[in-house]
C-alpha cells in the first residue's frame, strides 16, 4: 500500500517500484523505465560521491518548464486571449549556475527570461545567453550602478526592464538615462490591496514592503510625462507573495492588477506587459486544499483562471490584451531536486526485553511494571494514561531525592517495555483513534540522519515547511517503526517531525528497523526552491555534494554534473580562519608536547595526518 502517499504528492515524477524502491519516472518519455534512486545512490557512492547528496534531475526541470509554458499557451488558446505569455525565473529562488543555465536552455524555445532582485543577480542575468525575445526584469532596490547597467544592457539587445519600486528610484533612473543619453525601459511595481492567506500574507496588502501606492504611481506618471518619457513605461508588476494556497486569491490579485493596468492605460501609459509576479504554489502534501503546504488548484487551473480573469477586465474596458508575465520561481524548480541522506543510528523509544520491578521498589514502579499484564485493544487508552502517570510520579520522586539512580534507570526500562507492548497492541487496530495516534507519535523513535536541517532544509526550521520524506528502499516491507528525524547538528531544533503520509500530515514517519552493514537512505523531496540559498553553516556543516543527473529514454541515467560539497578547510575559511595557519598552529602545539616528552614522534605523525585529512574532508559524517 502507498502509505507515504507518493501517488498523491509525487506529481507522477516518483513511484514505488516492484523492487520496493523509489523510482524516478521519466516525464519526457513515457516508455522509459523508471530509474531506481537507490541504484543512483549506490553508484554515486562507488564513484566517491557520498551522502548527503543533493540530486537534481534535469528531466524534471525541463518537464516543469514545458508544463508551465504550455499550460499558459493552452489557457491563452482556450480563452482566445489576444496576448502571449513570457515567463521569467526569479534568480533568488535558486541561484546556482547549473540550475539557472538549464532553465535558460530549457526556457529558450518559450522566450523564458530571468528576474533579478539585486545587482549580483543582474550580473548573472546579463551574462547568460538568453533567447532574443526573453525579458530581464529588474526588481528590488537599485543604486545608480545597477540602473546604468540595466539601461546599457539594451545596447546588447537585451530587453531589460527597470521596475520602479518608488518615485525616488525614478530620479536615479532619469539621472542615469540623461547621463548616458539613452532611454530606459520601465515598469512600475504596484502594491495591491488584496491580501493572500498562508505563510507569505505580509507580502501583499497595504503594509507590504515593496511596490507603490496609487498615489505614488500617479506621481511617477506625472514625472515621466514632464520629462517627455511616458512612452518608456511598458510593464506593470505586482507580487502577492509565495505559495498562494487558494486560486481565488490569485484571481483577486490578477483582477485588481488588471484594473490598475487599465487605469494606467487610460492615463496614457503605453503599457504592453502585465507581470503578475510569483506565487504559483506546489502541493507539497498532495492534499489539494488551500493550506500552508498545499494548494487547491492545478497548474492548468492557475493559468486558465489568470488568463480568464485578466481577459474579462480588458474586454470590459476595451483595452488591448497585454503580454502576460509571471515570475514563477517555486513552481519552476521545487520538484527537480531532492536531498538524500543515510541514517546513522536510531534511538528506539521502547524495549523488547521484558523488565520487571524488584522487591523493595517503590509501589509506583510496581504499578508501572503491571501495565503489560493488562494491555489490550480495549484498554489501550487506559494503559497509555497509566504509563504516563506513573512515570511522571516516579520522576517527581527522583527530583525530590526519594528514589535513587538505579531505581530510576529501572523505571525507564520498565516504562519502555510497557510502551513496546502498547505499540504492539495498537498495531492490531484497523483504525487508530486520534488520541491514541497522538500518544503513539509521542512514542516515536529518533532516527539520526546524516544531514543538517539548517544547511539543506532551512524552511522546515524557519517556517514549518513540510516536504515529502520517505525511505528509498524496503518499500515492499511493512515499516515496523515510527520515527522523527534528527539531524547531525547539536541543535534540538535540527529535526523533522512533520511528515506527509497518504492520509495527511503526521508527527512520525513510518520506517524500517535498521540493519547492520546496510545503509538506510531517506529522501526529502521537492527541495529545489529557496533551500539551497537560504541554508546556513550552523555547526559548520557546509554545502552537501550535489549532482545533476538526466533520465535517458532507455531507462538509464547520465551523470551530467557534479559539485563536491564543502571541505572543512573551506568552511573554516568562510568564518575567517586560515586553514594553513590553523594547521601550522596545531603543528606547533603538537611539537611542544613532543619536546616535553608528552607524545612520541610517531604519535605526532598520526595527529598531523589526521588533522590534514580532516581539513581536506567532508563536513558530514564519513564512513
Ligand atoms: N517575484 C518576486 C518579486 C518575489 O519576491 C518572489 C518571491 O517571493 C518571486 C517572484 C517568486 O515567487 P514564487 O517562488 O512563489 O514563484
Amino acid at each position: 500500500a502507498d502509505i507515504y502517499g507518493i501517488e498523491r504528492w509525487g506529481q507522477g515524477l516518483l513511484k514505488v517500484l516492484e523492487s520496493g524502491e523509489v523510482g524516478l519516472v521519466n516525464p519526457l518519455n513515457e516508455e522509459a523505465a523508471p530509474v531506481p534512486l537507490l541504484t543512483v545512490m549506490h553508484e554515486l557512492e562507488t564513484r566517491g560521491i557520498r551522502a548527503p547528496v543533493l540530486v537534481r534531475v534535469n528531466a524534471f526541470l525541463e518537464h516543469q518548464l514545458r508544463r508551465l509554458n504550455e499550460s499558459f499557451a493552452e489557457a491563452i488558446r482556450a480563452a482566445d486571449y489576444g496576448g502571449s505569455y513570457r515567463g521569467v525565473f526569479p534568480i533568488k529562488v535558486n541561484q546556482q549556475a547549473e540550475v539557472v543555465d538549464r532553465i535558460v536552455t530549457h526556457g529558450a524555445p518559450y522566450g523564458f527570461g530571468l528576474e533579478a532582485g539585486s545587482k549580483p543577480e543582474l550580473l548573472i542575468a546579463l551574462s547568460r545567453r538568453l533567447a532574443p525575445d526573453a525579458l530581464v526584469i529588474c526588481n528590488g532596490i537599485k543604486d545608480a550602478e545597477f540602473v546604468r547597467l540595466a539601461i546599457l544592457a539594451q545596447k546588447l539587445g537585451i530587453t531589460c526592464v527597470i521596475v520602479l519600486e518608488s518615485p525616488r528610484e525614478l530620479d536615479t533612473v532619469l539621472a542615469e538615462a540623461r547621463a548616458l543619453g539613452l532611454e530606459p525601459t520601465l515598469g512600475v511595481r504596484v502594491k495591491l490591496t488584496r491580501q493572500i492567506s498562508g505563510k507569505w500574507a505580509e507580502s501583499s496588502g497595504d503594509r507590504s514592503a515593496f511596490g507603490m501606492t496609487m498615489n505614488q504611481v500617479v506621481e511617477v506618471l506625472d514625472k515621466l510625462a514632464a520629462e517627455g518619457l511616458s512612452h518608456c513605461l511598458t510593464l506593470q508588476h505586482s507580487h502577492l507573495g509565495s505559495q498562494i494556497p487558494n486560486v481565488n486569491e490569485a484571481r483577486m490579485a490578477a483582477d485588481e492588477a488588471a484594473r490598475v493596468f487599465v487605469e494606467l492605460t487610460r492615463e496614457g501609459a503605453p503599457l504592453t506587459h502585465l507581470d503578475l509576479g510569483g506565487g504559483l504554489g506546489i502541493d507539497y502534501t498532495g492534499e489539494h486544499r488551500a493550506a500552508p503546504n498545499s494548494v487547491n488548484y492545478s497548474l492548468g487551473e492557475y493559468c486558465a483562471n489568470l488568463v480568464e480573469t485578466v481577459k474579462f477586465v480588458f474586454d470590459a474596458a476595451e483595452v488591448k490584451h497585454p503580454t502576460l508575465v509571471t515570475e514563477s520561481g517555486r513552481a519552476t524548480v521545487a520538484t527537480s531536486s531532492m536531498l538524500i541522506f543515510n541514517v546513522l543510528e536510531a534511538t528506539y523509544y521502547d524495549r523488547a526485553t521484558p523488565e520487571t520491578a524488584q522487591e523493595g521498589d517503590n509501589h509506583l514502579l510496581q504499578s508501572l511494571a503491571e501495565i503489560p499484564s493488562y494491555v489490550s485493544v480495549a484498554r489501550l487508552q487506559e494503559c497509555i494514561s497509566d504509563a504516563t502517570w506513573y512515570r511522571e510520579e516516579l520522576r517527581a520522586l527522583f527530583r525530590r531525592g526519594q528514589i535513587g539512580l538505579r531505581e530510576m534507570a529501572r523505571a525507564e526500562r520498565v516504562y519502555l517495555y510497557a510502551v513496546e507492548r502498547i505499540k504492539r497492541v495498537a498495531a492490531e487496530l484497523e483504525e487508530v483513534p486520534e488520541e491514541i495516534a497522538e500518544a503513539l507519535e509521542g512514542y516515536a523513535d529518533i532516527y539520526h540522519g546524516n544531514f543538517s536541517l539548517f544547511q539543506s532544509l532551512p524552511d522546515i526550521w524557519a517556517i514549518d515547511q513540510v516536504h515529502p520524506v520517505m525511505p528509498l528502499q524496503r518499500l515492499g516491507e511493512a515499516p515496523t517503526r515510527r520515527a522523527v528525524l534528527s539531524d547531525i547538528t547539536c541543535d534540538s531544533d535540527g529535526k523533522i517531525d512533520r511528515f506527509v503520509l497518504a492520509d495527511g500530515v503526521h508527527h512520525a514517519l513510518p520506517v524500517h528497523d535498521l540493519r547492520e552493514d546496510e545503509p538506510y537512505y531517506l529522501g526529502v523531496f521537492f527541495v529545489g526552491a529557496y533551500q539551497e540559498t537560504l541554508g546556513d553553516l550552523h555547526n559548520l556543516f557546509g554545502d552537501t555534494n550535489v549532482v545533476t543527473i538526466d533520465l535517458r529514454a532507455d531507462g538509464g541515467y547520465d551523470l551530467l554534473h557534479e559539485v563536491e560539497g564543502d571541505s572543512i578547510a573551506e568552511v573554516l575559511s568562510y568564518v575567517e580562519y586560515d586553514p594553513r595557519d590553523a594547521l601550522d598552529a596545531f603543528k606547533a602545539r603538537v611539537e611542544a608536547h613532543v619536546s616535553s616528552g608528552g607524545i612520541t614522534t610517531a604519535e605526532r605523525r598520526e595527529l598531523i595526518a589526521l588533522f590534514k585529512d580532516s581539513l581536506a574532508g567532508y563536513t558530514y559524517y564519513e564512513h
